[in-house]
């Protein structure tokens, strides 16, 4: 028998933006293990913003288990929340009833800035860098600094050994601030990998003095660009039958459901789509081929492939829920019917 550090971690109950939670807790196996191995476990939800002090106690449900490379016999342990009977759902837990479909291929670009001192890693103590233009993709000290690529790489490592679908990273436009992709398979699953990629790069900065500053336009309304995670995604249809006729119904949906996308696609993000820095304004819907200044950017291969393939949504922001993120378009594509006939006898 080994002794496994099993880290429980979930999502707390502040508004708008939940917080990473984390503690350790010590079991026995035989070998590293299985997620139906794993107990349920409480904490006290009146420090989380998650009960009241007089019945204060909480239920962390294990959904999905990862190896943590920072610890001898670590496993990271995503849980979602629920009430005493361990059974209910908390209200604060915005997985439980998502919709989710493993077809249904989510790819997430999560961007953000390196914090230290109340400001971007590499900005002076008052006023501004030199202005954005060399950051994206940049490399040497005077673009990205000494630790950040440090950071960014040992983050790279850490999700592979836990066997996360990090597909890759970029340093992005304004100066301290980076970029990386997470790509899952159905909703929960790649948000649950998104999840747990926040959680190692928050805990991974700890030790550098540096925090993770999410908000999706932390610079104001400056010429400063904001964080967006982008989410592309494409379902088994789309990528197997597709076509124009379904896709321009897509799109009209997607249309008409605007305020519902945009409720759950991070908060603050009127200061971040403005029309500017490669957004289109949260308010207006529209979608364009290799468009970046569009709601829904249409990759060329996408054309190419007769309308076939995955879109991008550019809206979500950086601190958007991917759970929530995920099952709004999940829940857009599922007014679409998928053959020709049932789209034009919906459209009469
Ligand atoms: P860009 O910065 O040009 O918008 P990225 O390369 O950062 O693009 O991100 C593209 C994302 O698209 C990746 O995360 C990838 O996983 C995702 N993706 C690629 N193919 C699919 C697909 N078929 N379904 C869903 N997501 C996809
Ligand atoms: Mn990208
Ligand atoms: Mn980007
Ligand atoms: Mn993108």
């Amino acid at each position: 028998m080994t002794k496994y550090k099993l880290e429980y971690i979930w999502l707390d109950g502040y508004t708008p933006v939940p917080n990473l939670r984390g503690k350790t807790q010590i079991k026995e196996f035989d070998a590293f293990p299985e997620l139906e191995q794993l107990p349920l476990w409480g904490f006290d939800g009146s420090s989380t913003m998650q009960a009241e002090g007089s019945n204060s106690d909480c239920v962390l449900k294990p959904v999905a288990i990862f190896p943590d490379a920072a610890r001898t016999n670590g496993a990271l342990v995503m849980c979602e929340v629920m009430m005493p009977d361990g059974k209910t759902p908390h209200p604060s837990n915005s997985r439980a009833t998502i919709l989710d479909d493993e077809g249904a291929w989510f790819g997430f670009e999560q961007e953000y800035f390196f914090y230290q001192d109340g400001r971007p890693l590499g900005f002076p103590e008052s006023g501004y860098p030199a202005p954005q233009g060399p950051y994206y993709t940049g490399v040497g000290y005077k673009n990205v600094g000494a630790i950040a690529r440090e950071i960014v790489e040992e983050h790279l490592d850490l999700c592979l050994a836990a066997g996360i679908n990090h597909e890759g990273i970029n340093a992005e436009v304004a100066k301290g601030q980076w970029e990386f992709q997470i790509f899952g398979k159905g909703s929960k699953r790649a948000a649950d990998e998104m999840w747990i990629a926040r959680y190692l790069l928050q805990r991974l900065t700890e030790q550098y003095g540096i925090d993770i500053e999410y908000h999706c336009k932390p610079l104001g309304d400056t010429d400063w660009n904001g964080s967006g995670m982008h989410a592309n995604f494409s379902t088994a249809f789309m990528r197997e039958t597709g076509g124009k006729d379904y896709f321009e119904a897509l799109m009209k949906a997607f249309d008409e459901n605007l305020e519902d996308h945009i409720a759950v696609y991070g908060p603050d993000n009127h200061l971040r789509l403005t029309g500017k820095h490669e957004t289109a304004p949260w308010n207006k819907f529209s979608y364009g081929i290799a468009d970046r200044g569009a709601s829904i950017r249409v990759p060329h291969s996408f054309i190419k492939n007769d309308y076939k393939g995955y879109l991008e949504d550019r809206r979500p922001n950086s601190q958007g829920c991917p759970y929530q993120i995920a099952s709004q378009i999940l829940k857009t594509i599922a007014l679409v019917p998928t053959s020709a006939e049932a789209r034009v006898s919906a459209a009469a």
